[in-house]
């Protein structure tokens, strides 16, 4: 399904309320939707529509692939990777930290180790609250 150029001359159907019809605006480049009156924009080369919107630090925005809108929003599964990797380091950090724990009473090394693990706590919770953010 390949993406297809948007026509401001076109009728489209709204990809938010699905029920209304998007129309060009007079003199502007982008369309209005009858029924839910969101306003969307067209990017440059005209690719993606996307919806005009202030209240969000992201924007939806959609392909049109010749009968029906696709969802180009970056969505939740984009911070899967960074996410796990994280947790993933935090996971080795823990158990490195366990087995120290096991092996050395040296109070200095425990000390060290227990400052490292919450460090790397804050970042993960830091870069997780971060790839959050922008998504709710
Ligand atoms: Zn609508």
């Amino acid at each position: 399904m390949k993406p297809e150029k948007i026509d401001l001359q076109n009728a489209y159907p709204c990809p938010r309320c699905k029920r209304g019809q998007l129309q060009a605006i007079v003199l502007t480049e982008a369309f209005g939707c009858d029924r839910c009156s969101q306003i969307f924009g067209l990017t440059e080369d005209n690719l993606m529509l996307e919806q005009l919107s202030t209240s969000y630090p992201y924007k939806k925005a959609w392909q049109w692939t010749g009968n029906v809108w696709k969802d180009q929003s970056r969505s939740l599964s984009d911070n899967y990777l960074p996410l796990a990797l994280v947790f993933v380091l935090v996971s080795l950090l823990v158990i490195s930290v366990l087995l120290v724990f096991q092996h050395n009473r040296d109070p200095g090394v425990v000390a060290l180790l227990a400052a490292l693990l919450l460090v790397t706590f804050l970042l993960s919770t830091v870069s997780i609250w971060l790839a959050l953010r922008n998504r709710i």
